[in-house]
């Protein structure tokens, strides 16, 4: 039987994040023939409706409110319970990012439902689905099926890939009127830090350095190379604490997760809690000096080397594409 599944589109600088397409593909799935509505909430939102319907919405409901310019998560459950009051669904996906983290354990709490946090894949559809989810910092993965009440999920960026875009798609885009009142926290401003180039949880390219680059401008080599390929720098916590560059740029247990179709560790020694933010990208390739150093357990390809040597030699290489 088909379901009717709320997927949160999640915005970002004004645009759509990539992870809201992939949920609703994952939304598509659970609802399997029944609906899919797009969930849109901000101070201006309603101009994306047409992106969500265009990637497998069936029809998209806004909440606007100045009080929800900025993320707050006592401000954005107000609105979101109010649409599961409106639409009464029986499946709710969000990304598995700091906001879907954030917001869906306060929603699920609300509806006394479960969560099943951080999917990588699901298997099945409808009522049969099965969700997968990483488990021990990657180690194992666990099936999970939801036999009662809503089915509640958040979905980790970059691996359940969005349906292809079709802008012929038709659909409504309805506004419901929710009355967002006593936020216990107003946030008056966001200042972002200056990032440039592509965003690290979204990434198809990462390369990270770890303390083995020895300074900031070690990370310049890296840079170049992310730029030829079209990624985003990452790091270790090693290099982070070393304060060779950003905390904002760690990757692991205490960092971001990231899932990208290429993975370069440079002068990265391959800790456990490291390993639990990567081990799942799809190709990785580790450029060590040490061959006995752990990150070769997990890389597909190994490069037993200066990553100094090694890295330009890549980027001169991959320039010639
Ligand atoms: P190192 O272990 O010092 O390794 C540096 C590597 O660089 C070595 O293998 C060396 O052979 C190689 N190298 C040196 N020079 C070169 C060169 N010129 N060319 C090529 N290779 C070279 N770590 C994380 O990364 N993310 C986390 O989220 C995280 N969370 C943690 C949470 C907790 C509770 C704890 C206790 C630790 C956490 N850590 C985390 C830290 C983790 O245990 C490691 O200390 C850290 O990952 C080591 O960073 P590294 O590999 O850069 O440094």
């Amino acid at each position: 039987m088909g379901k009717k599944v709320l997927v949160l589109g999640e915005m970002r600088d004004g645009a759509l994040r990539n992870v809201s397409f992939e949920a609703l593909a994952a939304g598509r799935t659970i609802a399997n023939d029944g609906e899919v509505v797009g969930v849109l909430i901000g101070e201006t939102v309603a101009s994306q409706g047409q992106e969500l319907i265009a990637y497998g919405a069936d029809r998209v409901v806004v909440v606007e409110d100045e009080k929800l310019k900025h993320y707050s998560s006592d401000g954005f459950a107000q609105a979101f319970l109010a649409v599961v009051e409106a639409e009464g669904p029986e499946g709710i996906v969000f990304g598995h990012t700091a906001l879907g983290k954030d917001l869906s354990p306060r929603i699920a709490g609300k509806l006394g439902s479960g969560l099943i946090s951080d999917v990588t894949s699901l298997e099945g559809e409808g009522d049969d689905v099965v969700f997968v989810r990483p488990i021990y910092s990657g180690k194992a993965f666990e099936k999970k099926m939801v036999k009662e009440g809503i089915v509640f999920a958040t979905i980790r960026p970059n691996n359940i890939a969005p349906l292809e875009k079709d802008a012929s798609r038709s659909g409504k885009v309805i506004t419901l009127s929710a009355e967002i009142k006593d936020l216990r926290t107003i946030i008056k401003d966001v200042v972002r830090k200056a990032t440039e180039g592509v965003d690290l949880s979204e990434a198809k390219v990462v390369i990270a350095g770890g303390r083995g680059v020895k300074s900031e401008d070690g990370f310049k080599p890296l840079q170049e190379l992310a730029d030829v390929l079209g990624g985003a720098v990452g790091a270790s916590r090693g290099a982070c604490d070393a304060e060779y560059c950003d905390y904002s740029l760690q990757i692991g247990q205490t960092g971001k997760v990231v899932t990208p179709d290429l993975y370069i560790a440079c002068g990265i020694s391959g800790a456990i809690q490291h390993l639990a933010g990567m081990s799942n990208s799809k190709v990785i390739v580790a450029i060590n000096k040490d061959p006995e150093a752990n990150i070769f357990k997990v890389a597909d390809y190994g490069i037993v080397g200066d990553l100094f040597e090694v890295i330009p030699l890549l980027t001169e290489e991959f320039k010639k594409l």
